[in-house]
């Protein structure tokens, strides 16, 4: 491998490790490495991510890809409105589209580029299924001024978030985990409308959904509880916060638009 070559894996690699979920690894010198020693680095940075990746990674959200479908095409089916059945069709992408290149992603080893491009992706889908599941509850349970100004904040959250995330490839973990937060818990003020028009366990549901999220997040933020790294760790954990959360919301879609 030619000096220039190793430099360019060593950056590339760098960058995949640098933005990767669950590295760990201490960032090496950049400058003043000779290509011998930079190569080694990216064998040995290599060797050490290869076996963290837990056994599981990647399972539970490979499950939810025949779930989340069949869970939507029905969803869609029972609606009793024209508007209802776009909304929890958005809202069935959206999940759909989650587990899927979540699956894909975890499961697969992808080498740098594809991570990188999967690894958006992933992140850019959780924007998505925010702006997703509060579409059918804006279009079923708030009155006509009130869907639009939801459904305007959650969407243009979603975008502003997606450009963050691929435009700012490297930003800290710290920094993007509360925009997930933010834009999730954007929606609280119209709960009181979600009982008024849901009832109970709509509400309910819709709050233990955002809970449940919500852990999620504190879980990938702070990577504790890491039960098993080696089966089943903070980002399984994180991931099962996931699923829960998911079936909580649909639950409480289906529960308002039946
Ligand atoms: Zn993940």
């Amino acid at each position: 491998m030619s000096h220039d070559a190793a430099e360019a894996e060593y950056t590339y690699a760098a960058a995949a490790r640098g933005e990767h979920h669950e590295d760990g690894l201490p960032c090496g010198s950049q400058g003043g490495e000779s290509g011998h020693s930079v190569a080694a680095l990216v064998e040995r940075a290599v060797d050490l991510a290869e076996p963290i990746k837990p056994r599981l990674r990647g399972w539970l959200h490979a499950g939810m890809v025949p779930a989340a479908l069949i869970a939507g095409i029905v969803l869609i089916c029972l609606t009793r409105t024209p508007q209802a059945a776009v909304a929890c069709a958005v809202y069935s992408v959206t999940a759909w589209l989650l587990f899927a290149t979540s699956a894909i992603y975890h499961r697969g080893t992808w080498g740098p580029r594809g991570e990188a491009v999967l690894r958006r992706l992933d992140h850019a889908n959780i924007f998505l299924i925010i702006a997703g599941t509060c579409t059918p509850l804006a279009v079923v349970l708030l009155p006509p001024s009130q869907r639009f100004v939801l459904l305007w904040i959650v969407w243009a959250g979603a975008l502003v978030g997606i450009a963050f995330r691929v435009l700012w490839v490297g930003a800290p973990r710290w920094l993007y985990t509360p925009c997930y937060l933010a834009l999730g818990w954007a929606p609280v003020r119209y709960l009181p409308d979600f009982l008024h028009t849901g009832g109970a366990a709509v509400l309910t549901l819709v709050v233990a959904g955002g809970l449940l999220y919500s852990a999620g997040a504190v879980v990938y933020a702070l990577q504790r509880p890491d039960p098993s790294p080696r089966w089943f760790g903070f980002h399984e954990v994180f991931h099962a916060f996931t699923v829960a959360a998911f079936t909580a919301h649909y639950i409480a879609i289906s529960l308002a638009v039946y």
